[in-house]
């Protein structure tokens, strides 16, 4: 009863057993044909023996019988092996089902054999073979598939019982007591086989959790938490596989894509709004990546695909389309938000290059591309290398310039033409590179732009411009020039304020210049920035008019005090109707909104008289003076010079340096 009890449980723990468990089990049935093949030889040979021997028809067809199930149950067994394992795990119950049919018709033609053999049969030899292998059948088949103990307690009953029976019909002692025994060996073959699927049972469910478990690991650790996507370890995984296949030649692509700007929306937005722009980014370039590429996110605003069976002019298109993703603005918190990206190309396989190297090639196609002006896409080409460790080399010493006091400012004078005075003077940055020698801003201030370090630089610019505009005529003021791209910042407003607290000038004497591009995203941050500027007393000077976004209106809306016409206008002042016409527009144009107008990089006496003649009111350029540094300027000043007539040249002073 114990063990009919015990049983049960284990049919209800059985039912529950995970699928994979259970496919596994059924595996344990057919993991050695070969123990098959010797069960069916043997049972064949001796019911052959068994029937040849006795001369009884009944005994032959019976080892007929068993001969022809036993080869059935080898070739199942044999097909099993030959199945892949995923059509094997689909069908595990069928086979389970044929295996248990044919365990049970070997088990019961073989009782059947020893039972009528002994029933039957006078030869007491034959009794033997029969019972022996009966007995030996049933203690090894009860270990065997005692994985699937339903098939192995039947198997054990019907080849042992019928002996059982046989012996009790005996009619003598000994045979009720070889029944009685066999009873007992019956009742312990059936505790073994419960216990052997125990133990058999939990191991393979100890090791199928932890396979889960493993599993699930290495799905999470594949994972970008923030957004979903792949990560970089589970990009690198797949490169290195796509690498290790060879494909042939542009065989995918890597696309290196990164936000321009991000770090702006971090610091302006916050934190929260920065990572829900990263999930709807992550989001739009799903849409363009097929099942078969990996997308994956590197961190920060970084996102790479690797896209397959992509060669270059596909990529190039790709590229394109995701460029394209950004053109509509992306929803944030019910507040729309205008989002460019940049791109660095490579494609895959350059012979023997491995995964870290191709994805350097595509950060630096990236960091070019970023370059070359963002919202763009960038190809790399083998020379971006020198290049590149170029630009990371200034990036680097860049950071210490401040400190090493490799810094210096100079400054350009801008005349008034009516009053024939210097009126302002620009403060123009250099930097006095330890081994190149003097590098100039237009090299430097794109990548401090794009570094961040913009802020630190226009800090002490305003700081140190203000301490020297501090000790100039009072009604000479000075100009600044801030990045459009620090109007976003807040601190800004804070570095203006410190540098003239601690100078002490007044905020009327400081002009800060903004390049047009500011108009470029209409942001209402700049827009705020803009206000609050000119709240605290600044004048706001709109520089190289006419080189971008030229717009009158913005003009107005913003409320600058000056724009200063930019250089290329004046340079073709005399042989270009169309730039003359221009400079003529703007100037009455800016006349009517009241906003004063500066001609930037006169070069010659006629480029003055032209610009004189259109009306502008100020001019500056090097036919005035070179930008100098702030000693020479300073005598410069003291001399009061003023431009007595027409084409007379002025405030020259004797050095050619810029
Ligand atoms: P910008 O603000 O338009 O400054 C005028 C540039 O034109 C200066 O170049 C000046 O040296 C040059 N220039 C002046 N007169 C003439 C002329 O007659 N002919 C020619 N060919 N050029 C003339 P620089 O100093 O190389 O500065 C280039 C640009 O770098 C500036 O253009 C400005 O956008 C930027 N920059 C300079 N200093 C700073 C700074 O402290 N902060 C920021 N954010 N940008 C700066
Ligand atoms: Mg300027
Ligand atoms: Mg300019």
């Amino acid at each position: 009863m114990a063990v009919l009890g015990r049983w049960q449980r284990l049919r209800d723990v059985d039912q529950r057993v995970a699928r994979e468990v259970r496919q596994l089990l059924v595996g344990t049935l057919f993991a050695s044909p070969s123990s098959l093949a010797a069960g069916a030889l043997t049972g064949s040979m001796i019911s052959a023996i068994i029937g040849l021997s006795s001369h009884d028809h009944v005994l032959i067809y019976l080892g007929a019988a068993i001969s022809l199930v036993g080869a059935v149950r080898v070739a199942a067994a044999m097909a099993y092996r030959d199945t892949n394992e995923e059509e094997r795990n689909a069908r595990a119950a069928v086979w389970e089902r044929f295996y248990e049919f044919g365990a049970w018709s070997f088990a019961a033609l073989l009782g059947l054999m020893t039972y009528l053999t002994i029933t039957r049969e006078p030869n007491f030899q034959l009794h033997m073979l029969a019972a022996t292998t009966t007995t030996g059948y049933a203690a090894g088949i009860s270990g065997r598939n005692a994985g699937r103990p339903a098939i192995a307690i039947g198997q054990l009953s019907l080849a042992a019982a019928p002996l059982t029976i046989a012996l009790a019909q005996g009619g003598n002692l000994a045979c009720w007591t070889l029944a009685f025994a066999n009873v007992l060996f019956i009742l312990a073959m059936l505790e073994i086989t419960l216990q052997t699927y125990r133990v058999v049972l939990k191991a393979m469910t100890a090791a199928h959790s932890q396979a889960q478990l493993a599993q699930r690991f290495e799905r999470l650790a594949q994972i970008d938490s923030l957004t979903g996507l792949r990560n970089r370890f589970a990009l690198k995984s797949n490169l290195d596989r796509l690498l290790e296949l060879g494909g042939g030649a542009d065989s995918a692509s890597l696309l290196w894509i990164d936000l321009d700007r991000f770090k702006e929306v971090n610091d302006t937005l916050g934190h929260p709004v920065g990572d829900q722009l990263l999930r709807v980014v992550a989001e739009r370039l799903q849409s363009v990546a097929r099942t078969q590429d990996c997308l994956a996110r590197f961190g920060g605003d970084e996102f790479v695909l690797l896209a397959a069976g992509v060669d270059r002019r596909a990529a190039r298109a790709l590229a394109d389309r995701i460029l394209g993703l950004f053109n509509t603005p992306l929803l944030i918190d019910g507040a729309s938000l205008h989002v460019s990206v940049s791109i660095g190309i490579v494609t895959v396989p350059h012979a023997g290059l491995d995964a870290e190297i191709l994805l350097k090639y595509a950060d630096m196609a990236l960091y070019h591309a970023k370059a070359m002006g963002r919202n763009s896409s960038c190809e790399f080409e083998p020379a971006m290398q020198h290049k590149l460790m170029q630009m990371r080399e200034t990036e680097q010493s860049l950071r210490l310039a401040i400190e090493r006091h490799e810094l210096e400012l100079y400054y350009q004078p801008i005349l008034n033409l009516g009053s024939s005075q210097v009126t302002c003077c620009e403060a123009l940055i250099r930097w006095h590179h330890p081994t190149r020698g003097l590098v100039s801003p237009v090299e430097f201030i794109p990548l401090a732009e794009r570094t961040g370090q913009i802020a630190d630089i226009t800090a002490w610019v305003l700081t140190e411009a203000c301490r020297a505009a501090k000790t100039w005529p009072n009604d000479i003021r000075v100009a600044v020039n801030i990045s459009p791209m620090l109007l976003k910042r807040a601190d800004l407003l804070q570095s203006v304020m410190s540098a003239l607290i601690a100078s002490g000038l007044p905020a009327q004497q400081l002009e800060l210049e903004i390049t047009e591009t500011v108009f470029m995203d209409d942001s209402e941050q700049s827009n705020t920035m803009l206000k609050a500027l000119r709240r605290i007393g600044a004048r706001l000077v709109l520089d190289d008019f006419g080189t971008g976004y030229s717009s009158l209106a913005y003009l107005h809306k913003y409320a600058f005090d000056k724009i200063k016409i930019d250089s290329s206008f004046v340079r073709n002042i005399e042989e270009n109707r169309t730039a003359r016409a221009i400079v003529n527009a703007v100037v009455s144009l800016a006349r009517t909104l009241e906003v004063e107008t500066v001609a930037e990089g006169v070069e010659t006496a006629s480029q003055l008289d032209q610009v004189r003649e259109l009306g502008c009111a100020g001019v500056q350029g090097f036919f005035l003076s070179m930008p100098i540094p702030a000693a020479e300027l300073a005598v410069l000043l003291d001399q009061g010079v003023v431009v007595p007539a027409k084409r007379a040249p002025m405030l020259r002073l004797a050095r050619n340096a810029s």
